[in-house]
């Protein structure tokens, strides 16, 4: 049996009962990462000696029948935004090349609890910002379905990991989409929490009124058990909600009958890609049949979200990165003065993309222009806010695509930012009202590329992200799918 092709809760079944170990499950994975990584290159690091470790601890757990969690024993890569302890995190930053950190991230120390096994930290666009991987500051990741195209971004590493099945489950962060968009691009499930649910602590901040933690999973059922352990009040985040979070996997398997799906008439119209579109509407027809109740709803307010996140997002990061300096962690070049050797630090560390936007958000938050630019932003996201509290007067889920299209070439759009920004046209908006979304699977293009359906749901309503996706998953098998390009 090829155990890296399993899910989690297959596996957790399995190792429960004995009837396979984790040390044999991470052996296989690390074998499957050997294996694929060469031309995925999904990996900053590959954490091969922790990993078999971990898994000898998890098996004397799993033996003694005291296993904290579903997850124990389970393979996890881990974005290279997050802190973990003792292992290198760069954030695909030259800047912070040599980081290792001395401390956990909150969601890191909850997997190590729940018995979790890290194979490795993936790959991502620097600090988070893009839509393709192509910004790293270490190399491209390549998507499993097609090596000539980009995985999604910024989680593209994880996302294209879950795809090649180097790992059988992986987190991401998602600040205007890094999470869903790349799902959507592999073909496999990402979930953006509410803001406030999965602890920021030790996640390198981004725009820190956006940024969220999340599940990457080759299906529904994984992503739960997933947020099951990454969510909960932290008292290291000041931003946690201090909310009860139920067991997620209660959603799983219910009947969506007589649920209200909402479809916002701004997500079907101009630069929608025609196979997505009829993909998604194929999905919509699906749940229509399981005895969902569709409603058209709008989202007046959807043509300004690119524009506000650019500003909000800009600003936040333009503080957050002032921190790299050369003094206190990372990358340091000498000068003769200070001033020069910020400045040398600052111009060796970061890339283009990240440079482009600490510039665009200084001068947003700027005196002259802080009203007319930042201001203005804050205001008009207050209005998207509440375009989503307009339509979820009338649905209790709204449903689109992930993406405007399927993967993109590598190159294809680095030479004109704007473009690659407008990738995210879908997801942006619900990072700006603070609200959760969910892209599973929902078709496979002509050239072979998988499609993404976006649901999403208000505030700390992930069940119904779950009953909806899970629903969905159990009428089709596009969550099966795997590409059939990879060699081996
Ligand atoms: N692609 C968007 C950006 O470039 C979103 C990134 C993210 O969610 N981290 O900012």
């Amino acid at each position: 049996m090829e155990l890296f092709r399993l899910t989690a809760h297959e596996l957790a079944e399995l190792l429960r009962k004995r009837e396979v170990s984790s040390y044999e499950l991470t052996r296989s994975v690390l074998t499957r990462i050997g294996e694929v990584e060469p031309q995925i290159q999904a990996f900053i690091s590959v954490t091969g000696e922790l990993a078999l470790e971990m898994a000898q601890q998890a098996d004397k757990l799993l033996s003694k029948g005291e296993a904290p969690s579903p997850l124990t024993g389970i393979p996890v890569a881990i974005k290279d935004n997050m802190c973990t302890r003792g292992v290198l995190t760069t954030c695909a930053s030259k800047i912070l090349g040599n980081f290792v950190p001395p401390y956990d991230a909150t969601t890191v120390a909850n997997l190590r609890k729940a018995g979790a096994v890290f194979v490795g930290k993936t790959n991502m666009d620097e600090f988070a910002m893009g839509s393709s991987t192509e910004n790293s500051g270490i190399k491209p990741t390549f998507n499993p379905w097609d090596l000539t195209r980009i995985p999604g971004g910024s989680s593209g590493g994880s996302a294209a990991a879950v795809a090649a099945d180097m790992t059988i489950v992986a987190t991401g962060s998602d600040t205007g989409g890094s999470i869903r968009q790349p799902a959507a691009c592999c073909g496999v499930v990402g979930l953006k929490p509410t803001y406030g649910l999965v602890s920021r602590y030790g996640l390198v901040a981004f725009a820190s009124s956006l940024d969220q933690i999340g599940p990457i999973t080759k299906d529904v059922a994984d992503a739960a058990l997933l947020l099951n352990v990454l969510a909960g009040h932290d008292p290291m985040d000041s931003t946690s909600a201090n909310v009860n979070c139920p067991d997620y996997t209660q959603y799983l398997g219910q009947e969506i009958k007589g649920m209200r799906v909402g479809l916002p008439r701004e997500f079907f119209g101009e630069g929608l890609d025609a196979e997505i579109e009829s993909c998604v509407r194929a999905a919509v027809d699906q749940l229509h049949s399981l005895g969902a109740e569709i409603v058209e709803v709008s989202l007046p307010h959807s043509p300004y979200a690119v524009g506000t996140y650019y500003l909000c997002a800009t600003a936040e990061a333009s503080s957050n990165l002032a921190r790299y300096d050369g003094v206190k962690y990372g990358l340091r070049v000498e000068a003769d003065n200070i001033i020069d050797m910020f400045s040398r630090t600052r111009s060796a560390g970061f890339g283009t993309e990240v440079k482009r936007r600490i510039m665009l958000g200084t001068y947003a938050l700027s005196a002259g222009y802080y009203d007319a630019y930042y201001l203005k932003a804050l205001k008009v996201r207050t209005l998207i806010k509440r375009d989503f509290e307009q339509a979820f007067e009338k649905c209790d889920v709204i449903v689109g695509p992930t993406t405007p299209t399927p993967a993109f070439r590598l190159g294809e759009k680095t030479a004109n930012p704007l473009e690659m920004y407008l990738s995210d046209i879908f997801t942006i908006s619900v990072n700006l009202a603070g609200i959760c979304g969910i892209s599973i699977p929902c078709g496979i293009t002509q050239s072979a590329l998988p499609v993404g359906l976006q649901i999403i749901a208000p505030a700390f309503e992930e069940g119904r992200l779950f009953t909806v996706a899970n629903a969905y998953e159990q009428a089709t098998s596009w969550h099966r799918q795997r590409s059939q390009y990879l060699k081996v």
